[in-house]
């Protein structure tokens, strides 16, 4: 019952401060000390709910998870020990920066106010950041940061969309989304291009629905090698918005093309697994157009069960063989299903603009702002 009680205020607060975040960080890492310092803006520091004083920039606290309790200090005091740790943004630009120490991290610059709590023994740490900025921090880890703004604007709205339909995902943990590729991945704030915050901002709100209204699934990939994929030829069925194109504006550009080979043998025992009787029948196939199934008798092997299992770059491959080894010739690189990145990107850089991007990789969806919809919706 306490757990229902924790669940449905965590929804309660989630809906009024929808524009907050709360992501999961250095999730899974199993990290039992950090330092934190604040670079900008001012921080209220509050243990187990007490205000204990006010931070700028130029102080930093070591925290350490000690006997089932978070263990702070600052630079010059002991702070004491407590259950939960929170430092909260006091202005509107506030930017700190975090290591783990054991083990030891990289050192992350993150927006906004993070808070410690301990659960099941562990250190759970917890970003709560504005939406638009965790968006723009999404799209600097999952996008890259030297593209056209029309493409960052065509991402924000993809990711945008991905975050407020997921927002309950991690909802058990007392957390919206985490940071790694479970969720979308997010590496800290944005930092390395400023048009990428401009686009989140321009984009603010803007989400992508189907023709009743849902928020749609807004996958993208690396490189698509020519030709989009249905949905329902690499997940488990088809959707009327995610149907593959032809796309002219990757051709040629980075990961277009790829090439692996493996043993013969290797080859023979995989498809043996599968259950295919005669595997020397199947050492020599051209792929024209994207296809599910590689061998659709029974048994059946689809492409991304080949994929998965050689590491792949895509599911999009012709087989060939020399005297030793099977030639797997790819083009693209990932799932290929919604947006190409490398093609978006071209387009955007020729003149297209993040609605015309978005209307040439998903069929029948409409742009609306989440803020206005009726939440059954998400
Ligand atoms: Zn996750
Ligand atoms: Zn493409």
């Amino acid at each position: 019952m306490k757990f229902l009680i924790t669940l449905f205020s965590f929804f309660i607060t989630t809906l009024l401060t929808a524009q907050t975040m709360q992501v999961g960080i250095f999730y899974n890492q199993q990290i039992t000390s950090y330092t934190v310092s604040v670079q900008a803006g001012r921080y209220i520091l509050e243990c187990d709910g007490d205000k204990y004083g006010e931070y700028k920039s130029d102080n930093i606290f070591y925290i350490n998870l000690q006997d089932g309790k978070i263990e702070i200090r600052d630079k010059n005091n002991q702070i004491g020990s407590f259950k939960k740790i929170a430092l909260n943004n006091a202005d509107k630009n506030c930017v700190f920066a975090i290591r783990g120490i054991s083990p030891s991290t990289q050192t992350i610059e993150y927006d906004d106010a993070v808070i410690f709590e301990v659960a099941d023994n562990k250190l759970k740490v917890i970003n709560h950041v504005d939406l638009e900025k965790y968006i723009a921090g999404v799209i600097e880890a999952e996008g890259g940061y030297q593209a056209p703004i029309e493409y960052y604007k065509a991402q924000a709205v993809l990711i945008r969309t991905y975050t407020i339909k997921n927002i309950y995902k991690h909802a058990e943990e007392g957390f919206n989304l985490c940071d790694n590729v479970h969720c979308q991945a997010f590496h800290g704030r944005s930092q390395r291009n400023p048009e990428i915050y401009t686009a989140t901002s321009l984009t603010a709100g803007q989400v992508l629905i189907d023709k009743d209204s849902i928020l749609v699934m807004s996958p993208f990939h690396s490189s698509c090698g020519g030709q989009t994929s249905n949905a329902g030829m690499y997940w488990q069925s088809d959707l009327p918005y995610l149907q593959g194109v032809i796309d002219p504006f990757c051709n040629g550009l980075h990961n277009y093309t790829w090439e692996k080979q493996i043993p013969i043998s290797d080859w023979y025992s995989f498809l043996r697994s599968m259950g295919i009787k005669q595997p020397e029948n199947y050492t020599s196939y051209t792929a024209r157009t994207r296809q599910k199934f590689y061998i659709n008798n029974s048994p059946q092997v689809t492409f991304r069960q080949i994929r998965e299992k050689y590491g792949l770059k895509s599911s999009f491959f012709s087989i060939s063989k020399n005297e030793t080894q099977i030639i797997f010739s790819g083009k693209g690189y990932g799932h290929g299903i919604g947006m190409c990145q490398i093609g978006a990107m071209e387009m955007a850089r020729v003149g297209y603009t993040y609605v015309d991007i978005i209307h040439f990789y998903f069929q029948q969806v409409d742009m609306t702002d989440y803020r206005e919809m009726e939440l059954h919706r998400y």
